[in-house]
């Protein structure tokens, strides 16, 4: 038997019920945040995400899934949404209208890890970029959608977490300072982090190998590195998150090393006991040289992203419950063959009239019938027989009280419309 590839999952039952509901929920949010749904492709040259997610990031180092097509390009499957956006907003020159430009997104990413709770070879993220402002209102702005997100869906115990790492004058300085520091401990140092120190030392920080080396702990701070306007720029962002009534910690361990962060970094953490680093749910910071990286004109840019599965941990952990139930108003059991005529007409009637409707398909008798009801748990039955046909007087039964109604045909929707309460 063929099975699903490795560190990837199907969709099926309470599952999709939650992902239907998430999916709603994060369309309504983004709507009252004004922002455009965008979609790029699965898959892009893969120089794309070497130049946009940086050279000696875990993602472009050991994660992607590499091939090439028929016509002999070079392609690789999205790790992630930010560097597909990027390109989009460039190539499209979505920049010309001179307004702010503000996207959301939403699917799959691909990523080779070593498959495990919270880490997933196809998995799925949702996220925003918002262009053209380098105001820290933007960031703020940015951070309060997770956070916001959070809320209504219940979650409590979720930290957010934030830095900055300065401009990039700050951020050369520091470093300096870091290179400085790191290179007596080199040796002791696992061979990735001997590659980030030549290219990104930032990066070390983050190393999820060396994380418990003193020098990581002893390593000198970007607080004291900050020229005045990045320091201004990182209190503004607290001022206004302050004023959004958004409680967060300031973590100088926060990095996010990639290249292209400038200033504001922020994570938003979950407690999920034994989840280890799959604590982290989302991600996010500003990016105002990426655009101009991947050859586009110089415009500042924030943005997020945040896993779904990860976030469906968290709330597995809180006990919160977000299947979303169909609510089936009616299941109609035609029970003779002449019936079947007058069922596919209600149904298709009555579903143009915006009942959620189903119909008995397998020929069951109405005892068989009437067993399932429960598991169907439709608001209304509706029995079709002989004695429907002749009259033209429909049996309709509420399926909770098991009381039962005659409706004459011409009065089934004002019955059905009185009767059920809309959403
Ligand atoms: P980690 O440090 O846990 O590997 P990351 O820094 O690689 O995370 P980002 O690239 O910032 O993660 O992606 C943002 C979010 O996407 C993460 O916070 C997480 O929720 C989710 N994510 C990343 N990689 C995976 C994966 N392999 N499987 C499931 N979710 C993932
Ligand atoms: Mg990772």
């Amino acid at each position: 038997m063929i099975q699903k590839p490795k560190g990837t999952y199907d969709v099926y039952g309470d599952y999709s019920k939650k992902i239907k509901y998430f999916e709603k929920l994060i369309n309504s949010l983004m709507e009252k945040y004004n922002y455009e749904y965008i979609r790029t492709p699965l898959f892009e040259s893969s120089d794309l995400f070497h130049r946009g997610v940086g050279e000696t990031s875990d993602i472009v180092t050991k994660e992607t899934y590499d091939f090439k097509d028929k016509g002999d390009r070079n392609l690789t499957l999205r790790p992630e949404g930010t560097a597909g956006v990027v390109r989009s907003f460039i190539e499209n020159k979505m920049y010309s209208n001179s307004l702010l430009n503000k996207f959301w997104y939403y699917g799959p990413m691909y990523r080779y890890e070593r498959p495990q709770k919270g880490r997933y070879r196809e998995f799925y993220q949702f996220g925003v970029e918002a262009f053209g402002s380098s105001d820290p209102m933007m960031d703020a702005e940015v951070i309060s959608i997770p956070v916001n997100l959070f809320k209504l869906l219940g979650l409590k115990e979720i930290t957010v977490h934030i830095n900055t790492l300065g401009d990039i004058e700050s951020r050369n300085n520091y470093r300096e300072a870091l290179k400085k520091h790191f290179k007596p401990y080199l040796s002791e140092l696992c061979d990735d982090c001997n590659n980030r120190f030549l290219k990104n030392p930032l990066r070390i920080l983050d190393c999820k190998v060396d994380c418990d080396h003193s020098c990581i702990k002893s390593a000198p701070k970007i607080s004291e590195y900050l020229n005045e306007e990045s320091k201004n720029h990182f209190e503004n962002v607290k001022k206004y998150l302050d004023s959004m009534g958004i409680n967060y910690v300031v973590d100088e361990s926060i990095v996010r090393g990639l290249d292209y962060y400038t200033h504001t970094v922020f994570e938003v953490e979950a407690k999920v006991e034994g989840f280890g680093s799959q604590n982290v749910l989302c991600g996010g910071g500003r990016y105002n040289d990426l655009v101009k990286t991947l050859d586009g004109p110089e415009i500042p840019g924030v943005g997020f992203a945040l896993g779904l599965e990860r976030l469906f941990t968290a709330l597995e952990y809180e006990n919160i419950d977000i299947s979303e139930k169909i609510n089936l108003d009616v299941f109609i059991i035609p029970i003779c063959e002449e019936a079947k005529t007058k069922a596919v007409k209600y149904l298709n009637v009555l579903r143009m009239n915006g009942f959620n409707v189903d119909m008995d398909f397998l020929g069951r008798n109405l005892k068989n019938n009437l067993k399932t009801l429960e598991k169907i748990n439709p608001k209304f039955v509706m029995i079709i027989g002989e004695e429907e046909i002749n009259s033209g007087v429909l049996t309709l039964k509420n399926n909770e009280t098991h009381e039962e109604y005659k409706v004459e045909n011409e009065n089934l929707i004002y019955f059905l419309d009185s009767n059920i309460e809309g959403e």
